[in-house]
């Protein structure tokens, strides 16, 4: 068991090399080949700043 396999949980890997992208303020980063990965939308919820859209 590779004690790394911890953080290939959470971090993501470069598509170009597979290396295991660092993580930074914006995303990730490939630390091989500089690739940037934007941080996912996740579960956050979109922020709607208009009118009400729940059925009101
Ligand atoms: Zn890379």
């Amino acid at each position: 068991m590779d004690p790394l396999d911890d953080d290939a949980i959470a971090q993501p890997r470069c598509p170009n090399d597979g290396t295991i992208m660092r993580t930074i303020p914006e995303g990730w980063e490939c630390g091989e080949c500089r690739h940037f990965e934007p941080v996912a939308a996740g579960p956050l919820p979109p922020e709607f700043d208009g009118p009400s859209i729940q059925g009101g």
